[in-house]
């Protein structure tokens, strides 16, 4: 099928309700990425921070389709060993109590949300159900999750929202102002990833984390996009040097296959319990297969390699000096690229993707998500293509 006939097809059949680029992606290996007609794209962005150990890891590779060969689903009414063996995998890496897993980012912060309220209802009754988040904050697209997102765009149209959500400024005055009798948890991520990669600053975190011990809140953790070693700790909050007492997770677990979930540490292990919250799909043995090889592949050492490489991608593009873009912020292999007065962030982007280098924007700037795994040769190749393209 030539591009012009698939772009015909999915206009016609596809609800339009993504702003695509005019690329599609056939196959690849490792963070190279190549369209219908054999053009080579060098992956800065992994389908969103997805593809955490590239496309086609051979070891990945290898335990899907052993799996699906197997027992492709069976449902948590039974038990079966993929999901085991990974809830086993991140609570040993983590230092979290127990494992919960659904299909989507959207989908575990949901379950987080569910797990505050109920925590503080079984201890305080009925009217403490509001949850504080942040300015900026993106948490996801189902009607709950937009409500506690720190965004104003995205409380358009879908009326009514969900009830019990309050936002403040990442700043522990702002927090404070916005406490109150009925509030039970906050929920924050430590690097802001929509809203532009935007760590949290680790001083307002150590106090965040004394004003929920002081409020008996829950702190909760939205590590969809953070997680998995993608700031160059399996979790970010383990660099910020805090426990959570519940952390999502998402986009990275599964390489590629839909899966998403939360962790709880020992004070939550047991405030789901039968009946409160369930997923047909959740830990679904292939998704499970595919997750133990995601964190076999990002073992401790290749973990601590994203921060060198996160590294040596900002320290390049800095040295690039390009006349539209400013400062890199952002934590591990979590780029964000400021975008100077005059450019459009979704112009320079769209501009990179049709030279061959996938990237992403993010607030008003660049943001770059390559595979974990990628090596110096290929980023080699993605900074030539940023240098020549945006010069
Ligand atoms: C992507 C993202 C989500 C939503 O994840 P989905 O899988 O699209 O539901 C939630 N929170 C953060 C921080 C994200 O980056």
């Amino acid at each position: 099928m030539t591009f012009e006939e698939l772009r015909g097809i999915d206009s016609q059949y596809v609800v339009q309700s993504y702003g695509r680029n005019s690329i599609a992606i056939d196959h690849g290996q490792g963070a190279v990425l190549y369209g219908p007609d054999g053009k080579e794209y060098i992956d800065f962005a992994s389908g969103i921070g997805v593809l955490s150990v590239g496309t086609a890891h051979p070891k990945w590779t290898a335990a899907v389709s052993e799996q699906a060969g197997k027992l492709g689903h069976i449902s948590n009414l039974y038990y079966s060993e993929p999901y085991v063996r990974l809830a086993e995998k991140l609570c040993t890496r983590s230092g979290m109590a127990a494992a919960f897993f659904g299909n989507s980012g959207a989908e575990a912060n949901e379950g987080i949300i569910k797990l505050a309220r109920k925590h503080s209802w079984e201890k305080y009754g009925e009217g403490r159900g509001t949850i504080i988040t942040l300015n900026r904050s993106f948490h996801g697209r189902t009607i709950t999750t937009l409500a506690a997102t720190g965004q104003d765009v995205f409380h358009k149209y879908f009326f009514p929202f969900t009830e019990g959500f309050r936002r403040a400024d990442p700043n522990i005055d702002s927090v404070q102002q916005a406490a109150g009798h009925d509030v039970c948890a906050v929920l924050v991520e430590l690097v802001q990833g929509e809203g532009g990669v935007l760590p949290l600053d680790p001083e307002f975190v150590d106090d965040l984390v004394k004003l929920c011990a002081d409020r008996d809140w829950l702190f909760l953790v939205d590590e969809v996009q953070t997680g998995i070693g993608r700031t160059g700790s399996l979790f970010c909050f383990q660099q910020y040097g805090v426990q959570p007492d519940a952390a999502s997770f998402a986009k990275g677990i599964a390489g590629g296959l839909p899966m998403g979930g939360f962790l709880v540490n020992e004070r939550c292990r047991k405030v789901l319990g039968p009946g409160d919250h369930a997923s047909t799909f959740g830990g679904n043995p292939v998704s499970a297969a595919a997750a133990c090889a995601v964190l076999d592949i990002l073992d401790d050492e290749t973990v601590a390699q994203v921060k060198e490489k996160g590294r040596y991608l900002r320290e390049a593009i800095e040295a690039m000096d390009l006349p539209c873009l400013g400062g890199t912020r952002g934590m591990g292999l979590m780029i964000g690229v400021e975008v100077k007065d005059g450019s459009s962030n979704k112009e320079l982007c769209a501009r990179l993707n049709q030279a061959g280098l996938l990237s992403l924007t993010a607030g008003l700037g660049l943001r770059f998500l390559p595979p974990l795994t990628i090596t110096r040769e290929e980023m080699d190749k993605g900074l030539t293509i940023l240098k020549a393209t945006l010069s």
